[in-house]
């Protein structure tokens, strides 16, 4: 047996810098950490060379006493931690003591600090943890810390360094979360003498948001402020318009501390099943609220890893934070018309100018009226999404053509032409309220409505779906009804509901519409087959699914499972009844799925197949369609709330008030 020695106290103590610091971000991860706790205000951080050459942090905290200096450089020195009772302190927010002297350890370091109201600094200097200075100097309050030739003194970890560009971003994505999860806090980052963010400090999550990454993304963002169960979850979440082709903009903190989980990944994307398109994703900046003993945020130095006690509640919590979220800010889209000068001619204005969009959800969505202005005055500069070449018309051009005044109004002709209409079927109610409405005078002079060849009959839209489905119609007395006064290029179903002009997309609502109908119909039935299917399964398939039989009779599937890996299927969901899918093409998938470990049937399996046959049976673009049928269409549109993407998650609706046609047309400034 060799002879055991006790490590040098050198050695020791490169082994253990390396547990800290893995490369240049964990250097400066823990220098602005220290910052943070000094109570700093202003945090600059500049690096050259990816950070291998020179870091510099520096701060306006507290300072560190001329004769504490060398003591911070020790192992195992903290002001943080006095007793054994803080220990929890150390599990919860990381305080070792260890930073400094790990630091100090594997790079030359140098220290300049003041505390307020002394008449002098320190400058301390301290090299592979030997101090080589330690004097009284001139220098502002706060701390500066700098660190030259990180690893100068350990190649075999200065060959695991990745080329500078590498570090210098990995610094810069750190940056990024430590100003975000910091918004009182003004950080400055320079890279290569370049300064590359500068955030303002405010206090407010949005502005720290918008410094990070720029306008164009918080443009995009809705808020969102949700708690379930002593649990909260506060930030800011992509608009479903504005998608993103990979995860890299979801950000996620526990307590303001930055955070890697796949609950709340996965829990994010739930949220926005059905409202984006798929293969693209959500941006967010969430932060979770929740007492520290319920989580276990992984505080060592370079894992983010979080853990909590209750993953359903987190799940829950953002999943259902998302969708409220989405719900709240009203995805109906709105239609601006850009102001124009006045026209000496009305052709002229209504013929070539161009018509822009300006989507301002944005604007809605955030709560504080400061930054609505800014965001209204930067919607204003250039916001402006122009639609097409030629401008989109709503109306005949009027210069020379009176406005037809129309002989009947829509409701009348809709009376006169309703016994014609069949199969429809209108409620007595609603047979009742078209007789009876009152026609103001003004709806007379409504667009024209384009003579349509219709044929009367519901080719697309069987009976029972235009009978809207009782379950998803929100009742709301008071919201004036919606009426069709027409159709453009026939795919747009244009419609009046009280002093809004509102556009429809037929297609992509009639999709929405059949997708949830299809989707009510699943969680409530299920339906035994006239013949059993059978099929031969591999014994992990087989195993997953003797195993999950609950789960399956959840979806609405029943299944026996036979000696010889054989199942034979007995009942599937009567929503995919005569849609030309045979059970085994719902239960070899399903069964796939467990295999993988995810037990979401119906949102990995329904929604798929529902998405298909949702698209297959809807209307489509350039079909003729009767008004009746647009209206049943518009009518559930404006009814419930969940239609507002199409099921790949394309906007169904847009809308444009009077007021802002008014505008428009110089009727008022
Ligand atoms: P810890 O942060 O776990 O206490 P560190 O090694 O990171 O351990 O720091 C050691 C001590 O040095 C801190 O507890 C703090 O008192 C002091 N210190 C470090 N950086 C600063 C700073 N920027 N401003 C003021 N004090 C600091
Ligand atoms: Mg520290």
């Amino acid at each position: 047996m060799a002879k055991i020695n006790l490590l040098d106290r050198s050695v020791f103590e490169l082994i253990a810098a390396g547990e800290v610091i893995e490369r240049p971000a964990s250097v400066i991860k823990e220098l602005v950490e220290n910052s943070i706790d000094a109570g700093a205000k202003h945090i600059t951080v500049e690096i050259k060379d990816g950070g291998s050459s020179f870091m510099r942090v520096t701060d306006d905290g507290c300072g560190i006493s001329h004769d504490e200096i060398p003591t911070a450089f020790l192992r195992h020195a903290t002001s943080k931690v006095k007793t054994a009772d803080d220990l929890d302190k150390i599990l919860t927010l990381g305080f070792r003591g260890e930073a400094l002297a790990s630091v100090a350890a594997v790079a030359r370091v140098e220290v300049l600090t003041k505390e307020a109201g002394t008449e002098y600094g320190s400058s301390f200097k301290i090299n592979g943890g030997e101090i080589t200075e330690h004097e009284h100097t001139g220098c502002p309050d706060g701390t500066t810390i700098i660190i030259r030739d990180l690893f100068y003194n350990v190649p075999a970890r200065q060959k695991f360094l990745k080329r500078d560009v590498t570090e210098g971003n990995q610094v810069q994505g750190l940056i990024d979360k430590l100003a975000l999860a910091h918004p009182d806090i003004s950080f400055r980052f320079i890279r290569d003498n370049k300064p590359v963010r500068h955030t303002g400090g405010d206090g407010d999550y949005y502005s720290a948001i918008y410094a990070v990454f720029g306008k164009q993304f918080a443009m995009s963002l809705i808020p969102v402020d949700y708690s379930m169960n002593g649990v909260t979850v506060t930030g800011y979440t992509s608009s479903p318009l504005f998608t993103r082709p990979n995860r890299s903009m979801q950000y996620f903190f526990v307590n303001g501390r930055y955070v890697r989980s796949v609950i709340c990944l996965t829990a994010l994307e739930e949220g926005y099943r059905n409202s984006i398109m798929t293969g693209k994703f959500p941006a967010c900046v969430l932060n979770i609220t929740i007492n520290p003993e319920l989580c276990d945020v992984n505080v060592s130095p370079s894992k983010t890893e979080v853990r909590f006690a209750d993953e359903k509640n987190i799940f829950d919590l953002i999943n259902f934070g998302i969708k409220n979220a989405i719900l709240n800010a009203d995805n109906r889209r709105e239609l601006k018309l850009e102001k124009k000068p006045v026209q000496n001619t009305i052709v002229e204005q209504t013929e070539e100018k161009p018509l822009s969009v300006r989507v301002e959800k944005a604007l809605e969505a955030v709560p504080q009226d400061k930054y609505k202005e800014k965001i209204q005055k930067t919607l204003e500069d250039d916001r402006i999404y122009k639609v097409k070449e030629k401008p989109v018309i709503f109306h005949s051009p009027v210069s020379n053509i009176q406005p037809k005044k129309m002989e009947k109004s829509f409701v009348q002709q809709r009376i006169e032409e309703k016994t014609e209409i069949n199969p429809v079927h209108i409620p007595e109610k609603k047979k009742e309220s078209i007789e009876a409405e009152p026609v103001p005078e003004k709806e007379q002079y409504i667009a024209p409505v384009p003579e349509e060849k219709t044929d009367n009959t519901f080719k697309y839209i069987s009976g029972s779906a235009l009978q809207k489905t009782e379950t998803v119609i929100t009742e709301e007395p008071e919201k004036p009804s919606i009426k069709v006064i027409g159709e453009l290029f026939a795919t747009y179903i244009l419609c009046q509901c009280g002093e809004e002009f509102i556009m429809i997309d037929k297609h992509a609502a009639h999709e929405r519409i059949n997708f949830e109908k299809k989707k009510t119909e699943l969680m409530t039935s299920s339906q035994l087959l006239a013949e059993s299917e059978y099929i031969d399964l591999s014994p992990e398939q087989y195993s997953v699914l003797s195993e999950n039989t609950d789960k399956l009779m959840d979806a609405g599937i029943e299944v026996i499972l036979t000696d010889g890996f054989r199942c034979e299927i007995t009942a599937c969901p009567s929503a995919f009844a005569g849609e030309n899918v045979r059970p085994s093409d719902i239960v070899i998938p399903c069964a796939e799925l467990l295999c993988s470990g995810n037990d979401n049937i119906i949102g990995e399996i329904y929604d798929d197949l529902l998405h298909s046959r949702a698209c297959k049976v809807s209307i489509k673009a350039n079909d003729l369609n009767s008004r009746e049928e647009l209206r049943v269409i518009a009518e559930e549109v404006w009814n419930n709330e969940k239609i507002r993407f199409c099921p790949h998650g394309r906007p169904v609706m847009i809308k444009m008030t009077k007021q802002e046609i008014e505008k428009y047309f110089s009727r008022i400034v």
